[in-house]
């Protein structure tokens, strides 16, 4: 079975000689434990976090290590009465074609009429911290207006339907590039789109926000961070959710300059991790599962094929070549 590991600590933008595609001896599932076949790898900005060696929220990837994240599969042997063979299960064991592990590593989904890469996408992880960001941390009333940054990215383009289901007014969304600028407002459900390569993204929240912003989700940090707080409205949030910006560069920058108009402002700032608000994934999942069905939330994915592509597929992600979720499929779903 074929693995993908991390070679060398990048500097910078990851490269392919960062990483290598190994193959490996998998040992037959113990007692307790099942053999999965993975069908879709998730690609996700927080994997660059991880590697870094630094201390976060969770531990840096070992050189020489398997890039851990999550992925779908299918049980292909069982040794666990808790899971059976042919049952569609998704894990972080991360980017490998099978992964051997004890079952509660596993956690069973149904597959129903939707693609079973929905669970790494909107029905999972990005789709839930949305949810999370917008109902919970920012707590989105009904008549406000709301910007979303990176926002046809994974996280970002459910963003749009969970704040007009909250009662936003108006949902601004960022994002580089006049193509995506132009999905953002014509299939992603935005009012409003700023794209932040065609100008200044300060400029663009100026002209594109007259009315100033009361909800901010912040995916991106620096610039568009500190473009919003220049433009958040008295007694506005925002739910700091990444960084996105930020995470190939090597020296970290200092907070935005604008902070004190937090004070001036009475804005609330709340990061949050999204593994802390699991109470919340069954209300998602449904509310999500619904919009899907009456065809109020369309889930645009960026697919590479191959275990081969998950290299290049990651590095397009951190570019902003997706848009939706990114995927790696390996079978056919
Ligand atoms: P996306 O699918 O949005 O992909 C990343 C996107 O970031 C790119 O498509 C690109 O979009 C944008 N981007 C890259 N570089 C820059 C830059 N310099 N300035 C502005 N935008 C940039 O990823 P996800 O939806 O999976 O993740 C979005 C954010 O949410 C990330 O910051 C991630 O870390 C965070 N996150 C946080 C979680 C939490 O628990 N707090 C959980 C999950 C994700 P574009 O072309 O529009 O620039």
């Amino acid at each position: 079975s074929r693995e993908i590991h991390l070679a060398a600590r990048p500097v910078g933008l990851p490269s392919s000689d960062d990483f290598v595609v190994r193959e490996v001896e998998l040992s037959p599932p113990a007692e307790g434990e099942v053999l999965v076949r993975n069908d879709w790898m998730s690609v996700d900005p927080a994997m660059r976090g991880r590697m870094r060696d630094v201390l976060s929220y969770v531990a840096p990837f070992g050189v020489g290590e398997v890039m851990a994240g999550g992925a779908v599969g299918t049980v292909v042997q069982s040794r666990s009465i808790g899971l059976s063979v042919g049952d569609h299960v998704v894990h972080r064991l991360g980017w490998r074609e099978l992964a051997v592990g004890p079952a509660e590593a596993f956690q069973r989904i149904e597959s129903g009429d939707l693609s079973t890469s929905h669970h790494l996408g909107v029905l999972g992880m990005p789709g839930l911290t949305a949810y999370v960001g917008l109902a919970r941390i920012a707590a989105v009333e009904p008549g406000d207006v709301v910007l979303v940054s990176a926002a046809a990215g994974a996280v970002g383009q459910v963003a749009a339907r969970v704040a007009r289901h909250l009662g936003a007014v108006a949902v601004v969304r960022s994002t580089g590039g006049p193509v995506k600028a132009a999905r953002l407002t014509e299939e992603l459900g935005y009012d409003r789109a700023i794209d932040y390569r065609a100008a200044p993204i300060e400029q663009g929240v100026r002209d594109t926000v007259p009315e100033g912003i009361d909800v901010y989700f912040d995916n991106v940090g620096g610039d568009h961070l500190r473009a919003a707080l220049m433009h958040l409205n008295m007694h506005g949030a925002v739910a700091l959710c990444g960084a996105v910006s930020q995470y190939n560069c090597e020296s970290r920058p200092m907070a935005p300059d604008h902070l004190s108009l937090a004070i001036s402002k009475r804005l609330r700032l709340q990061g949050f991790i999204v593994s802390d608000h699991d109470d919340m994934r069954d209300e998602w999942v449904d509310l999500a599962t619904g919009w899907i069905a009456d065809g109020s939330l369309r889930t645009p994915q960026t697919v590479y094929e191959g275990i081969d592509s998950a290299v290049d597929a990651f590095i397009g992600m951190l570019s902003g070549a997706n848009t939706g979720k990114t995927l790696v499929r390996l079978a056919a779903d």
